[in-house]
Formats: structure tokens, C-alpha cells, sequence
């Protein structure tokens, strides 16, 4: 089974359809999971909901979900976002709102062999059958277990307060926009390492270590790349590799100026940051 991961569309259609073409052609995809923040500072929210949709993607809710319904307030967001909010907030149906309102903050997909994993770490002889069982067994938060919505995993101390909540071996976050994996390793002088993903780089799903993987964002990447970024999880080889791909940024750029977007978040997305 090959799996879309993808985080932080923020309304970007043009990013999302490349992110979807490519994974495609890669390959194939049988199932898409999506960390949050579909909406807001993009342009196209109800077309990247409905494709979601259709897709019949599992999806964990973000804070834009959240405050582009008016489920939450804008106080803690900045200038630029609070208006983009409120410019998505003007757009969704009542019907688009009601669905992203019912949106968990946590799922928990085949974390039932999650509990296999501690079985056969300790049956010795069960290790391989079981290290190939947990290889399935993800959480999936927006921000981090801690603080669903809010907490961004940039640290080594926000990585191990969310391992603590943990049950399952891998974890999949979202919200910072920068890809990258934890490692949790009781010998590391911070009890876990923390590594950004490139291009094409793999992490491989084994009962060694507990990780988290940040996919990056589809529609807003920060990190200097301007490219969208996705994760593919592939079961047969028990690993995730991160993606990136071009998408035509001025077609967004321009419908953002079109519907008077605040400037900067138009510029950043030339920039990557
Ligand atoms: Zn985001």
C-alpha cells in the first residue's frame, strides 16, 4: 500500500493538483492522510476541500480549520492571517464549515498493532512478524499530542512531550511547514535527534525507534524551498520518503492578488519562507 502524506495546503490548488499528479506517476497512491490547515491564506478552499473529499482522505483538523469556521478566534494569529481567515470564513458554505468543525485533532490509524510491537519486543522470536505489523501503526496531529492544534515540533523538548502521549511507534505531525523527522533515542544526550528531509530522502519504519515525520507543507512551504512537499508511505518497504515538487506558483500568486490577499503572504510563497 502506498499512502499520500500531505500537511498545510492552506487553500493552494495549483500545489495541491502537482502534489497529487506527482505521487501518481510515481507510483500510485491507494489512500491520502492530510494533517490540517487545508484552509486558510490561499486562494481556493472550497476546491481543496471538495478534493479531499473526493480523495476520501483521512484528516486531522489544524487551527486554520478552526478559525476559518469561527470555531476559534483570531487573537492569536497575526494580522495577515486573521484577515486571510476571515476572507475563507466569508467563502465556506455552511455545509463546508459543519464538516470541517466535526474534523478530529487525533487519529490513531491501525494502532491496534501498535500493541504487537511491545509483544514481540519482548517474545524476541515474534520480532520480525511484529516489526513488520507496527510498521503500520501511525498517529496523526496537527500540531503535537501535547497541544493538538497549537504546538509546533521544532524543538527537542516539544518532540519528547509529545512521545510521551505516543502509543503508537510512528507519529505524523504537521503545522511547522519544514519537513523533518525525530528520532527517539534514549542514548542521545536530549532523548531523541531531530533531522530536516530533503528531496527524495527515506526514513525507514522499524521497531528500532520510535519517530515522528513532519511532511512539510503543500501550499506554504517555510523552509527556503518554494517547491510543494509530500510524504509517500509505502508498506511493502516499511519507509517514507519526502517528496518535492514545482507547481506554477504565479497561478496562485495572481488569484491571491485578484481576491486582495495581504501582500506578504502572496510574496512568500516565491520565496519559501
Ligand atoms: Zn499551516
Amino acid at each position: 500500500m502506498r499512502v499520500l502524506i500531505i500537511s498545510d495546503i492552506h487553500a493552494n490548488l495549483p500545489a495541491l493538483e502537482a502534489v497529487l499528479r506527482d505521487a501518481r506517476r510515481d507510483g500510485g497512491i491507494d489512500a491520502v492522510w492530510n494533517l490540517g490547515d487545508c484552509v486558510g491564506y490561499g486562494p481556493h478552499p472550497g476546491e481543496c476541500i471538495a478534493r479531499l473529499r473526493e480523495l476520501d482522505a483521512l484528516w486531522v483538523a489544524g487551527n486554520h480549520e478552526r478559525a476559518c469556521t469561527g470555531a476559534m478566534g483570531t487573537e492569536d494569529f497575526n494580522a495577515d492571517a486573521a484577515a486571510a481567515a476571515q476572507w475563507t470564513k466569508d467563502r465556506l458554505t455552511e455545509e463546508e464549515k459543519a464538516f470541517l468543525d466535526a474534523l478530529p485533532e487525533v487519529l490513531e490509524e491501525g494502532s491496534g498493532q501498535a500493541h504487537s510491537l511491545n509483544a514481540g519486543a519482548s517474545e524476541g522470536a515474534e520480532g520480525d512478524r511484529s516489526s513488520k505489523a507496527a510498521a503500520s501503526a501511525f498517529t496523526m496531529v496537527h500540531g503535537t499530542l501535547r497541544w493538538p492544534i497549537w504546538e509546533y515540533l521544532y524543538s527537542h523538548e516539544a518532540a519528547l512531550g509529545h512521545l510521551r502521549l505516543q502509543r503508537s511507534p510512528f507519529g505524523l505531525v504537521g503545522h511547522t511547514h519544514v519537513p523533518m523527522v525525530v528520532v527517539e533515542d534514549a542514548r542521545a544526550p536530549q532523548g531523541c535527534e531531530l533531522y530536516r528531509l530533503g528531496d527524495g530522502e527515506s526514513v525507514e519504519l522499524s521497531a528500532d525507534h520510535r519517530l515522528v515525520i513532519n511532511p512539510g507543507s503543500v501550499g506554504q512551504p517555510r523552509d527556503g524551498d518554494a517547491r510543494a512537499a509530500y510524504a509517500v508511505y509505502d508498506s511493502e518497504a516499511a519507509a517514507v520518503t519526502l517528496h518535492r515538487v514545482e507547481y506554477r506558483i504565479p497561478d496562485t500568486q495572481r488569484r491571491m492578488a485578484e481576491e486582495r490577499l495581504p501582500h506578504w503572504l502572496i510574496e512568500r510563497l516565491a520565496l519559501g519562507r
